[in-house]
């Protein structure tokens, strides 16, 4: 058993990368449950408000552990690595400029440990430089691409199965990061925009004005394998399933889907999102019939969601008969 072990922990990144099946693969035959939340559970854990969250992976990694074993056990089949402001651009706001490699890899491998030895796709998580590009703001082209550029390097160096640039807005971006991942090498590529819904509630698109179906052209065409959408304002579960049928409609790529819960209220000067697990919930088989692929949650979502989700994804699949086998990956 012994010898056992050792082999199988000898076994570097780079191999078992080759032996995993794609994650674009997997999910043609059945659909995957991602994760929850990270921002919202490292406030709960103690992360000050405008702290970084990113430098936990170094300075509190049994906390960031904590949070996504507890989406592991909960169901999650994806997750997520705590490295949404991980570019050198985000970085150099907390003085962490230098510890882009070093928080990266972290990262994944914090991630890659929630599993525990199971079956499981690390998702190098990559977030919006945080600032606007010439002529509008301060960044150049060339800033933004070099800092995508180091960070998908870094994760996808470190073992992460698939990288997601997400919560954008802007095509220009969104393209930088998806162009950055290709450079990476990675195995799969996540393009994940963020909507607004329209002040008369009549649609949904991005601040910058991109609708999903532009949003999913442009993925395809740069070299994405998975169309999705994330966080955003009033976008609900329902909101979701219709971003969903929009994105199928016009690409054969398959679709993630990862919203709030909720629309995030002000309380106490505290920022909270109050949506229930059994209220998110019952919006599940409708986003699952609507074909998502990946369904996770982004934020106020905890573990509690994902394993409503969890259950729910489990009852819709038996009782369609079986695109899901519960074995693994
Ligand atoms: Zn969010």
């Amino acid at each position: 058993m012994r010898e056992l072990f050792a082999a199988r922990v000898r076994i570097p990144a780079g191999d078992e990368r080759i032996m995993k099946e794609r994650l674009q693969n997997v999910i043609r035959r059945r659909a995957l449950l991602g994760d929850g939340a990270m921002g919202t559970q490292l406030m709960l854990a103690g992360l000050e408000q405008g702290n970084c969250g990113e430098e936990w992976n170094l300075t509190h990694p049994e906390r960031v552990l904590g949070i996504q074993r507890a989406y592991v056990e909960a169901g999650s089949e994806c997750i997520l690595t705590n490295t949404f402001g991980g570019s050198r651009i985000m970085l150099n706001r907390h003085g962490n400029a230098d510890r882009v490699v070093e928080i990266n890899r972290a990262g994944v491998a914090i991630a890659r440990q929630a599993f525990g030895g199971r079956a499981g796709y690390v998702i190098g998580d990559i977030g919006p430089f945080g600032g606007l590009m010439e002529p509008y703001g301060d960044f150049t082209e060339v800033q933004v691409r070099q800092a995508f550029e180091e960070q998908a390097g870094a994760l996808v160096d470190a073992g992460a199965d698939a990288i997601l640039i997400e919560t954008q807005t802007s095509l220009e971006e969104l393209t930088l990061g998806i162009e950055a991942a290709r450079q990476a090498g990675a195995a799969c590529i996540i393009g994940s925009m963020a909507y607004d819904v329209t002040l008369d509630g009549a649609t949904f698109r991005t601040m910058m004005g991109i609708d999903p179906e532009r949003a999913a052209h442009c993925m395809q065409e740069h070299g994405a394998d998975i169309v999705a959408l994330n966080c955003g304002t009033a976008m609900d579960m329902e909101r979701a399933r219709q971003a969903v049928v929009r994105y199928k409609a016009v690409t054969d790529l398959p679709v993630m889907a990862q919203p709030n819960a909720g629309q995030p209220k002000l309380v106490d000067m505290k920022v909270i999102y109050d949506e229930t697990p059994q209220q998110m919930v019952m919006g599940v088989t409708p986003i699952l019939e609507a074909g998502v692929s990946i369904l996770g949650a982004c934020c106020g979502s905890s573990p509690d969601h994902i394993r409503a989700f969890r259950i729910a994804m489990d009852q819709f699949f038996q009782g369609n008969g079986t695109r899901y086998e519960n074995q693994a990956m």
